[in-house]
């Protein structure tokens, strides 16, 4: 396994950071990679698979598309052997991974997986040191590359001991927007209206399926997905009052089908969940005013939002999509369990 440092290091893993001085690992740009040399209070994975963020899959695609899938694991190999992590410098987005425990620091407390559980890390790739040594397979419709290397947690990296009753790259999808479904619970009451934009993606199907049980009956539940087939999907599921087959980059187009679907009404809850970038206004344009826009999408901007409401006079709330909420893999782990036309779905998909 390689060398272990007579050193504790640093709860947030500062101890990591190679440049620049002072940062910690998410905003620096380039981590210590080298895992052969671990500390007393690191958690090492032997690394199986990348759940690389969606947005980020998405312009590593787009960025290599004459190459096919080999466009990506190029460029997957770059950043991590640039960086000393998958963190992409385009979009600023990770991902997580799945991996097995192979040594837990003797500095650590409170660990619930033992040496051997295989586990989902629940801290961004954009911060987790990684060495890839060998790319497998890519599974383009999931975002997951099959690899084997290593990577640590540090003191205050969360992660989750695998589900055994479901299979682990469903697991591993849901987890990785574990914290959209807790914070829809959050802002959505009973006969509140909700937008969904990307409502049929991977974290836009959570969401939809988390506002119909807070909303109710008396709610409504209105999704957009601008992929056929995604939004065929959502229709299927039966948890959305209206499914708009749009593109979420036009925002008065958006705003007057909403509106249609809805009888006029704005809506009170907006959730971004696009893996591209320029949906902040149409989530404005819909909101009605002290209505609340939830902006899980990790390709917002901030100031495309603030200064996009400003300019058409909204005043609303807006949220930073935070990816952790107390007790979110549980929840959402919880949500899959419980409905099972969407654990079909993404079993489908993403299993
Ligand atoms: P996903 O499964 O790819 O879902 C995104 C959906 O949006 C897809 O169905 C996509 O269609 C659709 N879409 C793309 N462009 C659109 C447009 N112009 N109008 C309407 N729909 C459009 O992605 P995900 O895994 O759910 O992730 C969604 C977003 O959340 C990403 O930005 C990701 O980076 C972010 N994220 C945030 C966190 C966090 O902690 N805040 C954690 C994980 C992920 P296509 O299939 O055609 O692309």
């Amino acid at each position: 396994m390689g060398n272990v440092a007579n050193d504790v290091g640093d709860v947030f893993g500062a101890h990591r950071v190679l440049e620049p001085p002072g940062a910690l690992p998410q905003a620096a740009w380039r981590v210590d990679n080298d895992l052969l040399r671990v500390f007393e209070s690191e958690l090492l994975i032997d690394v199986e698979t990348l759940n690389v963020d969606a947005a980020s899959f998405r312009q590593m695609e787009e960025a290599t598309a004459a190459e096919g899938p080999e466009g990506v694991v190029r460029l997957v190999r770059e950043t991590v052997s640039t960086r000393g992590k998958q963190h992409n410098p385009v979009t600023g987005s990770g991902g997580m991974l799945l991996g097995r425990v192979a040594r837990i620091g003797s500095a650590r407390s409170g660990d619930v997986a033992t040496v051997g559980d295989r586990i989902a890390t629940l801290v961004s790739l954009s911060l987790t040191p990684l060495r890839i040594d060998s790319i497998g397979a890519v599974r383009a419709a999931s975002a997951q590359l099959d690899v084997t290397g290593q990577a640590v947690l540090f003191a205050t990296g969360l992660y989750a001991v695998l589900p055994t009753d479901m299979p682990e790259r469903l697991a591993l999808a849901a987890l990785d927007v574990a914290g959209a479904a807790p914070q829809v619970a959050r802002i959505c009451q009973k006969g509140d209206a909700v937008l969904v934009l990307g409502a049929g993606g991977k974290s836009g199907v959570i969401c939809a399926v988390e506002a119909r049980s807070r909303v109710g009956a008396s709610g409504l539940v209105i999704g957009v997905e601008s992929h056929a087939p995604y939004a065929e999907d959502l229709r299927a599921l039966g948890v959305c009052d209206a499914v708009i087959g749009g593109d979420a980059r036009d925002p008065l187009a958006v705003r007057a089908a909403v509106l249609a679907a809805t009888g006029g009404r704005e809506v009170d809850r907006a959730i971004s969940c696009v893996n591209v970038e320029g949906a902040e206004l149409a989530a404005i344009l819909c909101t009605r005013d002290r209505g609340t826009i939830y902006f899980f999408s990790m390709t917002t901007s901030f100031t495309g939002a603030a200064l996009g409401a400003e300019g058409v006079g909204k005043d609303v709330d807006m949220l930073v999509g935070n990816g952790f909420a107390h007790g979110h893999a549980e929840h959402t782990l919880a949500l899959l369990r419980r409905e099972t036309a969407v654990r079909a779905l993404f079993e489908n998909r993403y299993g």
